[in-house]
């Protein structure tokens, strides 16, 4: 096929709820992707995050490979040894006590809303199940994680939304103090660096003092981490860098570099709530996609989560040592990058792609740089003259 066959079907046949660039990919080796008739890109997105060891990762290509041969899916109703050995890794890493796996962010999302809202019937019965999040944030798009995500532009269209949402400002602690006080309140969930937001991470002040609200009166804290998950910001999770432990933390994304995975984690007081019945998903913890996240895991040493940190400081030093006029704040954690630009990020970003570079927008007015965390050094190079030579063409 070439690059218009490709992009022809696909605008015939596929519901047209993406706004895509004009780019058809083929095939991706370490972090660079070809199209159909051998253009290549540099890329600056793995997949909004996903692609966490690259393309060719030769242990997680080997690892779910004998797992498609040996047994692709049981269900969760017999035992299987990748989920569980995926799930031990994780606890063992973070000082959690329990997983629930399922296949995408939002639905881990749900599950966490699920988890703590039982929490809290169990403990207190009902009338105590509203979930504080921040404006700003993004949790999914199903209907109760639109919901939850404190962006009105998103509360559109699909109504009636759930019920049991409020909102607060980040980096406030008095607002979500009262959006607490009305004594519904069974959660507070959030992310640590708003990333489809445009990649604003919270004052570290912040997220500390509504830990120690939350805890005070046995509201539970969500931690957002599908997006800043899985080594994406120098360490495994990035609440290990904020001074907190979160009662619940969802992932998926970057999990297994490239399948679709994500889970929640659950911590000594939460890891009792769900009983049999009470929460399921066919796919979830499907063995190829555990042994994926099994082979990613193995992958994040110390030694690897700091090279992504020291590569992401590399990146924006860089980029805010240009002073482009352009440019009004370069901000981030590791390889989760945001660039604020004055002038429009869709417009740069598809300057970028015709140039052999791929890059994310977020927000309003922020280029959004999430590289696999494989990248080497020529490559990120390689990215970084092309994002200079187009961002050098805009005045301010
Ligand atoms: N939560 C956050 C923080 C995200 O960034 C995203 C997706 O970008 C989601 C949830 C939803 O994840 P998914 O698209 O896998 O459902």
């Amino acid at each position: 096929m070439t690059n218009q066959d490709v992009m022809q079907l696909t605008n015939e046949y596929i519901l047209d709820s993406y706004k895509r660039f004009p780019i058809a990919l083929e095939r991706g080796e370490h972090a660079t992707l070809y199209d159909f008739e051998g253009k290549s890109y540099i890329d600056f997105s793995s997949g909004i995050g996903v692609c966490s060891l690259g393309y060719g990762n030769e242990n997680w290509l080997a690892a779910i490979t004998a797992q498609a041969k040996k047994l692709p899916h049981t269900s969760n109703l017999y035992y299987t040894e990748p989920a569980a050995v995926a799930a031990k890794l994780l606890c063992e890493r973070t000082g959690m006590k329990g997983v629930f796996f399922c296949n995408s962010g939002a639905e881990a999302n749900e599950g966490a809303i699920k988890l703590v809202r039982k929490y809290s019937f169990d403990k207190y019965g009902a009338g105590r199940s509203d979930i504080v999040t921040l404006n700003r944030s993004f949790h999914g798009r199903t209907i109760t994680t639109l919901a939850a995500t404190g962006q009105d532009v998103f509360h559109n269209f699909f109504f009636p939304f759930t019920e049991g949402f409020l909102y607060a400002e980040p980096n406030d602690v008095a607002s979500v103090k009262s959006a607490c006080s009305c004594g519904t309140v069974c959660a507070v969930m959030m992310e640590l660096i708003q990333g489809e937001g445009g990649v604003l991470p919270l004052d570290q002040a912040f997220v500390q003092e509504v830990y120690s609200f939350c805890k005070s009166r046995d509201i539970l804290l969500i931690i957002d981490e599908v997006q800043t998950g899985v080594g994406r910001t120098g360490t495994l999770f990035c609440y290990q860098q904020f001074g907190i432990e979160p009662d619940v933390l969802s992932f998926a994304k970057g999990i297994s570099a490239g399948l679709p995975f994500g889970g929640i984690l659950a911590n000594e007081s939460c890891a009792g709530v769900f009983s049999p019945g009470t929460h399921a998903t066919t796919f979830g913890g499907n063995p190829i996609c555990a042994a994926g996240a099994v082979a990613v895991l193995n992958e994040m040493t110390p030694e690897f989560l700091a090279d992504v940190a020291q590569k992401g400081a590399y990146l924006r030093e860089t980029i805010a040592g240009w002073n482009l006029p352009v440019v009004s704040s370069v901000r981030g954690l590791g390889l989760m990058i945001g660039i604020g630009v004055t002038c429009s990020h869709r417009d740069a970003v598809v300057q970028l792609g015709e140039k052999g570079l791929l890059a994310l927008t977020a927000g309003a007015d922020t280029i959004r740089l999430m590289p696999p965390l494989t990248i080497s050094k020529a490559e990120i190079d390689a990215g970084l003259a092309i994002l200079k030579q187009v961002l050098s063409t805009y005045q301010s």
